[in-house]
């Protein structure tokens, strides 16, 4: 059997490298900015992690996770996202004790076993960004904001994005006027279980909020006959709703109020929002958060709200670069050319003095002609080429070869200074 990658699981090239390293970098910048720390957890939890944070009934849970049993007996899960291990962490090493608010934010690989497809994979990559403390409209306002930033930092460099993002809120609701649309949800839905998809009908009674998103055309229609959880809304979400819109708006921040807007984890309360990217895939959503007031003093902690938001970096990738923009390169490098034994070794020496300069070197000692050395070089889109060849050895000089205007020199082999400024002043 041919060994093929596992499903769902991507290699990446150094092109796909330099898209992610990009994106991470856009995300540090900004996050920092706006005063968040990088953090770092583990990729593997206990399972009973993901079981009181994320719950049983969810589908991530009962069907989406990769659970097994370890050596010691234990069972251990994939991180099938950042939230609930953040959460571990600050109540783990009581960092709630010495500070507060906390912005904290992670960069990494989540694993859900979800049928692949265009845009979603098993192994996928989050900016995961958590804050803790009093949780206000205004936190939230910046938040969204925040990840609004981010998503749209790269338009600077690369202009407008063909997908144009879409922000989606809705609230959720509270412990207080939830449980109420539940019910109602749970008792229509009983009459027009026949029409549900098969998904739905198991989601009935565990998770029905989840049926509201459901992309199959018959749950859509039975879902747009029901009421919507806004109208179950007690006065203190309307209010809470109201000002937050109030203050996206004085953002300039263009949104939308999607009362199908839902969550498949059970710890969000109130608000909750998406990025949506126009026209990507059926899978089109960019970046997901919301609030979860419990979930910390669920999972054993003191009272400490928060609220988070998730980037898929893939999707994100998709909407910044499409499928073949490349990142370009931010350093120039230099191609040194030697020819023959006695070349290598100069060019051998010669890199690593241009290196220790912070010049990014490569010498191809491939035994090759001058010519097919260059041609390998304008492939790579080198700017510079050294030329050592015997000539320029018996002279004791180095030919600096400037791919882009076609022009070249003599410079002197012993004066690597020299060399460094002629080829950093070409260069700007
Ligand atoms: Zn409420
Ligand atoms: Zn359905």
């Amino acid at each position: 059997m041919k060994l093929q990658a596992v499903r769902g699981f991507k290699d990446w090239l150094p092109e796909d490298f330099r898209r992610y390293h990009y994106l991470c970098e856009v995300s540090r910048k900004i996050l920092s900015l706006y005063g968040f720390e990088e953090v770092k957890i583990p990729i593997l939890e206990r399972t009973e992690l993901y079981v009181r944070s994320i719950g049983e009934v969810t589908d991530i849970v009962q069907k989406e996770t990769y659970t097994f049993i370890d050596r010691n007996g234990e069972s251990l899960t994939l991180r099938p996202e950042a939230t609930a291990g953040i959460c571990r962490m600050v109540i783990e090493k009581s960092v709630y004790a010495k500070q507060k608010p906390i912005r904290f934010f992670t960069i990494g690989p989540m694993f859900r076993h979800e049928r692949p497809q265009k845009g979603r994979l098993r192994e996928f990559y989050q900016v995961s960004v958590e804050y803790f403390g009093d949780i206000t409209p205004f936190v939230e306002a910046e938040l969204i904001n925040l990840s609004m930033h981010i998503l749209k930092e790269p338009e600077k460099e690369f202009g407008s994005f063909l997908h144009p993002l879409r922000l989606e809120i809705n609230s959720l609701g509270c412990p207080e006027c939830r449980p109420s649309y539940r019910e109602y949800l749970v008792s229509a839905l009983k009459e027009k279980k026949d029409e549900l998809c098969k998904t739905c009908q198991e989601r009935l009674e565990r998770n029905p909020l989840r049926v509201l998103d459901c992309k199959e055309d018959a749950c859509k229609r039975v879902v747009s006959g029901l009421k919507t959880l806004n109208e179950f809304w007690c006065s203190a979400c309307r209010e809470h709703f109201t000002k937050l819109s109030g203050l996206l708006s004085s953002l300039g921040l263009k949104f939308f109020h999607n009362p199908y807007l839902v969550r498949g984890l059970d710890y969000y309360v109130r608000t909750i929002f998406e990025i949506k990217a126009e026209g990507l895939s059926a899978q089109d959503t960019v970046c997901a958060g919301g609030r979860y007031d419990y979930l910390v003093e669920e999972l054993g902690g003191p009272k400490l709200p928060g609220i988070g938001f998730a980037i898929g970096v893939e999707r994100w990738g998709l909407v910044v670069f499409g499928e073949d923009r490349a990142v370009p390169e931010r350093q120039a490098l230099v191609f040194i050319a030697p020819l023959g034994d006695q070349a290598n070794e100069l060019a051998l020496k010669l890199s690593y003095e241009l290196r220790v300069r912070g010049i990014k070197t490569v010498p191809s000692y491939e035994d090759k002609s001058l010519k097919a050395k260059l041609r390998f070089a304008d492939k790579l889109g080198v700017e510079y080429v050294l030329i050592l060849g015997e000539d320029e050895i018996s002279q004791n000089k180095v030919c600096l070869k400037d791919m882009k205007r076609g022009t070249q020199e003599l410079l002197p082999l012993d004066d690597i200074a020299f060399l460094v400024n002629r080829i950093k002043s070409q260069a700007e």
